[in-house]
């Protein structure tokens, strides 16, 4: 069985001044990360304390590009399955995100993936990925 994912609805979501380059970002189809500017490594989620050695950080743009690092999908939380994943980026973070537009029983663990955007409701756009 092939099931497609259907634009299931997405929940408002709140921005605040430290968060808003970010948003601005996925709305101009740009995946935004935290990078430390005295160790050089980036961080998920954004925080604007180095969580390896407590210096300051600065956003960067994401290539765009990750890997599966696991994967489940959802059949019961609603009418419209859909995958969660865990997806490791070339970067080298680790985020939580979504899985759309494919076959869902056909993720795999180490499946290349790239990011895309997909519309919450009140208009920012939210990054998921989709096989590359
Ligand atoms: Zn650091």
């Amino acid at each position: 069985m092939t099931l497609m994912h259907q634009d299931r609805p997405l929940d408002h979501i709140v921005v605040d001044p430290s968060t808003e380059p970010y948003w601005a970002g996925t709305r101009s189809g740009v995946l935004k990360l935290r990078r430390c500017t005295a160790c050089g490594e980036p961080h998920w989620y954004p925080r604007p304390v180095c969580p390896f050695c407590q210096g300051d950080t600065e956003w960067v743009d994401a290539a765009g590009g990750g890997t599966i690092y696991s994967v489940s999908v959802t059949r019961r939380a609603g009418p419209i399955p859909y995958a969660i994943a865990y997806v490791t980026l070339d970067e080298g973070v680790t985020v939580l995100s979504n899985i759309v537009d494919c076959d869902l029983d056909a993720l795999r663990i180490g499946q290349r993936v790239k990011v895309c955007f997909k519309p919450a409701e009140g208009g920012q756009m939210l990054p998921m990925f989709t096989p590359a």
